[in-house]
């Protein structure tokens, strides 16, 4: 089974582990450069970008996983996740950095006010029927994106939500809080492929 690691500096580690082993994945929690260099995949978490990503950079963590990305080694993220694999980010903190490997730019926070969480029904062409049970919470968006760049899903007004570059793929929503499996398997699929 392919052995696969959830960052887990901060944010919805638990859950992504639980449906990673649920599908079959040997699940490491990936904390230190040793353990990233024993996996064949990784997972960024839903959590608060600029603490994993101060963190990340704390626990030298940041150029091994840039550099893992940059060599092709298959990335999930989810919402904060999302955010560390994008190459631009809007309303950063002061000094945010991101990890890079997905040619978009996006916006933290994006749904401001009284809807900066909500739920919806999202249709997810390469994940066919049913639609996505899609948690948005404190979620960005896609603002732009390369033309290397795959547009997997977007909401009614058009709004790129979910993402992906070869084995880079990335999700402003929290498939792992809903009971939603399907990207997980997307995502251990190119981890096989690339074994
Ligand atoms: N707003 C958070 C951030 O900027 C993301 C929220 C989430 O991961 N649910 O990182």
């Amino acid at each position: 089974s392919p052995r696969v690691g959830v960052l887990a500096l901060q944010g919805d580690v638990r859950e992504h582990a639980r449906v990673l082993a649920d599908l079959g994945a040997d699940v490491v929690l990936v904390r230190r450069p040793a353990e990233l260099a024993g996996v064949d995949g990784l997972v960024l978490p839903g959590g608060e970008s600029s603490v994993i990503d101060k963190l990340s950079r704390a626990f030298g963590m940041r150029d091994p996983i840039r550099d893992a990305i940059a060599g092709g080694m298959p990335v999930f993220g989810t919402c904060a996740g999302l955010i560390l694999l994008a190459d631009r980010i809007l309303d950063g903190i002061p000094g945010q950095e991101s990890f890079g490997g997905l040619d978009i730019t996006v916006r933290r926070n994006a749904f401001g006010g009284q809807v900066e969480s909500f739920e919806t029904d999202l249709d997810v062409p390469v994940l066919g029927a049913p639609a996505v049970r899609a948690a948005f919470i404190r979620a960005p968006v896609v603002e732009e994106s390369g033309p290397d760049v795959e547009v997997l899903a977007a909401l009614a007004d058009d709004r790129i939500v979910a993402v992906r570059r070869g084995p880079v793929m990335g999700t402003s929503f929290h498939p792992e809080t809903a009971g939603e499996t399907r990207f997980h398997a997307l995502f251990l699929e190119s981890v096989r492929t690339r074994a």
